[in-house]
């Protein structure tokens, strides 16, 4: 099976699951190679507390990574809530710690969590999916701050209708420009199965925009399935494999001391 490289655990303010459990299935699941990245979210304002006492988890990680050596190669990550205000404290925090993975995601938008329905009250689903990539577009270029960009279109998940009349060339004037920001600067996009979780039938990006960063030239692509329980680790990355062959890929990419290495898909 690919290796996962996102998903979460009890490190994460919305996980329960205690790491070990989360590794302990990717053994079962034969997995080679794993990386955890939980969230770390500044100045997010929920009811979650989504940052992360990073001093706490590296060194449990590093515990980790020693105990399960001889049955499984664990990266230690993390999954950075990027925000523009915020670019030179997530600077620093890259300079100050060693991560061999970081995702960057866009969570909070305008200061909400569009998880919440608040995002989309007052205004047409598409005016606030165009509204989530405008803001998407302008932190992709926040390029010092991680290693690939996280579940790109991920918004879906939320939207009223969730992806039935979601058509991403409606907002092909922010995706292209970010594809191209990420693969300028040798970044990754990251192939999230958990759409298929949230029920659309499809990973996040969809399809058609991984098989547009391929067609730009994309190469650093991160497979991911965003569980946080052991139940969802790894969930259909089968048929992940598949689609991103269809999408023109040969090989897929994982990361050690945020050095990306090719996998065969
Ligand atoms: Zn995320
Ligand atoms: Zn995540």
């Amino acid at each position: 099976m690919l290796c996962d490289f996102h998903f979460h655990t009890s490190f994460s303010g919305d996980s329960d699951t205690p790491p070990e459990r989360q590794i302990e299935q990717a053994i079962a699941l034969g997995m080679e190679r794993i990386c955890i990245t939980d969230h770390h979210d500044y100045d997010g304002k929920s009811e979650i507390d989504f940052t992360l006492d990073i001093q706490a988890y590296l060194k449990a990680m590093a515990e980790l990574r020693e105990r399960f050596r001889s049955r499984i190669r664990l990266e230690i990550g993390i999954e950075l809530g990027l925000q523009r205000h915020i670019s030179d404290y997530l600077k620093e925090l890259v300079r100050t710690y060693e991560f061999d993975f970081i995702i960057g995601s866009s969570h909070f938008i305008d200061g909400i969590d569009p998880y919440l329905p608040v995002y989309f009250e007052g205004r047409s689903e598409k005016e606030a999916l165009r509204r989530f990539f405008e803001v998407t577009l302008e932190r992709a270029k926040m390029t010092d701050c991680f290693d690939a960009y996280g579940h790109m279109d991920y918004i879906v998940r939320y939207a009223p209708s969730k992806n039935q009349n979601y058509r991403p060339e409606d907002y092909r004037d922010y995706i292209e420009p970010l594809l191209k920001i990420l693969i300028e600067n040798g970044k990754a996009l990251e192939c999230n199965t958990g759409g298929y979780r949230y029920r659309l039938g499809h990973p996040n990006p969809c399809e058609e925009i991984l098989r547009l960063y391929r067609e730009l030239g994309g190469e650093l692509l991160t497979v991911g399935s965003d569980a946080h329980t052991p139940a969802y680790l790894g969930n259909e990355f089968g048929r992940a494999a598949e689609i991103l062959k269809t999408c023109g890929f040969r090989y897929y990419t994982v990361y050690h001391k945020r050095r990306p290495e090719f996998l065969p898909l």
